[in-house]
């Protein structure tokens, strides 16, 4: 079934939360980036502020809608994080800016998780598990290591961990990360890929029910998909991949995937052009069809300019203090942060290479998400019960050392030249 971004307005049963979730944000955002930058200290990774938002306001915080309390973690590290990942806080806050309303992807899948993108496509808001905010918040000097020792990391970029609290309504944790996906491009087929072969298979009869089904590793082995990098790019993708891959080891981290949106460009972008239809994709398991008209547009780069000045401005009113120099950057360099990293440069994303260097027809969209799952006693427990029916090595919940093992072996083949291939089988054989 086909999940496109449903927007989110005022008649929608999820309008407050996103409402609170976004001004939350905005507030604590523009609160933290007004200040004068400065070093990082130990005290920053465990930091958390609470804000309480009423209809009259308070010394502390504006007057907003809704009741609702809302928690801000570590804010001096998402704000370096930022920066790090080369994100402009005015454009930040332009796109989860309340006034412009989110589009939500789909209800709660398996794993419960609602995901909502900004407006202009940029950013995701995931829902998250408390155990996964507490792993989030545990290893966030680690990940901010990881990040700091390797711009180019594959791994979710996360950008804000926040909490939002409803009057009588229970406790939200969320995160805002990268959307992996081009708002400008169409994306023609996506692969979530584990290197588990148990169950990783959508139906082919779905896939003509809904053409923008997520497919998964047996749907991408049955095709003879490869991705072709090249051997340059490939060597640099598979180092990379090596160095993330280890960091989810060593934090005990598994049920990953390495996420793969595919642009071929001889097909262009024509589908997005008739009814600038945005990319749709398929959180978690099967989803309702929403209706097109529900679908939003992208705003050009003029109204995103437009937009930008404006909110510097409503920021400077807002704060007199200065903004980071990065606020300062000319506006048609806004768009370009991914520009800055290897795997999303070519039009946001990895262009495809052929083995004697030549440009494929192909652009990928790749990351590793969903990498906040520990293997804890469900997990555990999951193996177990998995591995009683079917092959232990092959079924998707396995300890994180054999599962980071398998997921590096599973993308190292399917960046193999067709040559390369045969040979690695021949060896293989030859054992
Ligand atoms: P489960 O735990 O059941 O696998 P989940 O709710 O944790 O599901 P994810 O695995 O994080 O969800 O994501 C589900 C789908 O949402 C992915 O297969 C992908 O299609 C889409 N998605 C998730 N994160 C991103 C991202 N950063 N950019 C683009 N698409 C994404
Ligand atoms: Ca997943
Ligand atoms: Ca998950």
């Amino acid at each position: 079934r086909v999940i496109v971004g449903t927007k989110v307005d005022q008649n929608h049963v999820n309008w407050v939360t996103a409402y609170n979730m976004l001004t939350g944000i905005r507030f604590t955002v523009s609160r933290i980036n007004a200040k004068f930058d400065r070093e990082l200290t130990p005290a920053d990774f465990e930091a958390k502020h609470k804000f309480s938002f009423d209809i009259t306001g308070n010394e502390l915080t504006p007057s907003a809608k809704y009741d609702f309390k809302f928690k801000d973690y570590a804010p001096w590290v998402f704000r370096h994080l930022r920066a790090k990942f080369r994100l402009d806080p005015a454009d930040y806050l332009m796109s989860l800016t309340s006034k412009y309303i989110l589009s939500e992807l789909g209800s709660p899948g398996k794993s419960g998780s609602f995901f909502y993108f900004s407006r202009d496509y940029k950013y995701i808001i995931k829902t998250i598990h408390h155990s996964e905010h507490k792993l989030l918040r545990r290893i966030l000097p680690e990940y901010y290591k990881h990040v700091e020792q390797n711009p180019n990391t594959l791994i979710s970029q996360f950008y804000g961990l926040h909490r939002v609290k409803m009057a009588y309504g229970r406790k939200i944790h969320f995160v805002v990360m990268n959307n992996l996906f081009p708002p400008h491009r169409d994306i023609h087929e996506t692969f979530d890929l584990k290197g588990s072969t148990v169950g990783r298979d959508l139906r082919e009869e779905d896939l003509e029910k809904n053409p923008r089904a997520t497919l998964k590793d047996l749907n991408w082995l049955r095709r003879n998909r490869r991705l072709e990098c090249g051997p340059d790019k490939r060597e640099v993708f598979i180092a990379q991949l090596r160095r993330d891959v280890e960091l989810l080891q060593r934090l005990k981290i598994m049920d990953y995937s390495l996420l793969v949106g595919i642009h071929d460009m001889s097909r262009g972008n024509e589908e997005k052009l008739r009814d600038k239809t945005l990319q749709v994709f398929q959180p978690g398991g099967d989803r309702e069809e929403e209706a097109p008209e529900m679908l939003m547009r992208t705003p050009s780069k003029l109204e995103n300019e437009r937009k930008a000045r404006e909110l510097r401005m409503l920021i400077k009113k807002e704060r007199p203090v200065p903004l980071d120099q990065a606020a300062a950057k000319m506006p048609d360099e806004i768009l370009d942060e991914r520009k800055f990293h290897i795997f999303y440069s070519d039009d946001g994303g990895f262009r495809a290479t052929h083995e004697n260097g030549a440009a494929g027809q192909e652009i990928y969209y790749l990351g590793i998400i969903d990498c906040l799952t520990h293997y804890g006693m469900l997990k555990k427990m999951e193996h177990f019960f998995k591995g009683i029916s079917q092959d232990r090595t092959q079924i998707s919940p396995i300890p994180p050392e054999g599962y980071g093992d398998r997921f590096i072996k599973f993308v190292t083949g399917i960046t193999m030249s067709k040559e390369e291939a045969e040979r690695h089988r021949e060896a293989q054989d030859a054992e």
